[in-house]
């Protein structure tokens, strides 16, 4: 997974959708422990959870059928997709239907993570390596969704694929079900149709 918007570009007419080019955004490398992290919960062709991570100047980005679980039990198919800008992270609103991803996206939940992915001396492996071996374990702050989550490749090629797994923690909670009971979005407090209604903006 090489951090480059070059896809996200090639996908979108910045003229049609009111999706940030991330031209502004700044594209140097954050070495930092925390960095942010979005779930975006998107109704496209089919509804779906947008997982990105903050990682090398961009949103290290995953699409979650399911959206993610409370559940130690429970694994959650995430398809990679492109790098987004960092300023994705804020997004929230429709993209005409003829765009590519066209429908509305809501900020479901977001906050910070810390890269908690260590070698066999304990030593912590950095985002990028982690995403090439296949396997990245992270904490999250969010304030729907936090404590540990694994992410492991589990198919490479053009059907990559990767689970989504909550770690066995204080926050793992099997009865908790945050993706039907906690539908609102945490940046306005909309649900998706209510964005979906408003239109653009
Ligand atoms: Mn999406």
């Amino acid at each position: 997974m090489p951090s480059d918007l070059t896809d996200y570009h090639a996908k979108r007419s910045f003229g049609r959708t009111p999706e940030p080019s991330g031209d502004d955004a700044d594209a140097s490398p954050d070495d930092t422990d925390t960095a942010r992290f979005v779930i975006q919960k998107h109704d496209a062709s089919t509804l779906h959870y947008d997982l990105r991570l903050e990682a090398d100047g961009v949103l290290k980005s995953w699409a979650v059928p399911k959206g993610p679980s409370t559940d130690p039990r429970e694994k959650r198919l995430a398809v990679p997709t492109e790098d987004h800008p960092l300023d994705y992270a804020d997004f929230e609103g429709t993209i005409p239907e003829d765009q590519y991803g066209g429908g509305a996206v809501i900020v479901w939940d977001r906050g910070t993570y810390e890269n908690r992915t260590t070698d066999d001396d304990d030593e912590t492996i950095p985002v990028r390596r982690a995403l090439d071996d296949g396997h990245l374990s992270v904490w999250l702050e969010g304030e729907k969704i936090r404590g540990g989550y694994a992410l492991t490749r589990v198919a490479t090629g053009d059907d990559e694929r990767w689970l989504l797994v909550k770690m066995k923690d204080d926050a793992a909670d099997a009865r908790r079900n945050p993706t039907s009971t906690q539908s609102e979005s945490v940046k306005t407090g909309r649900t998706l149709s209510e964005v979906a209604e408003a239109g653009e903006s």
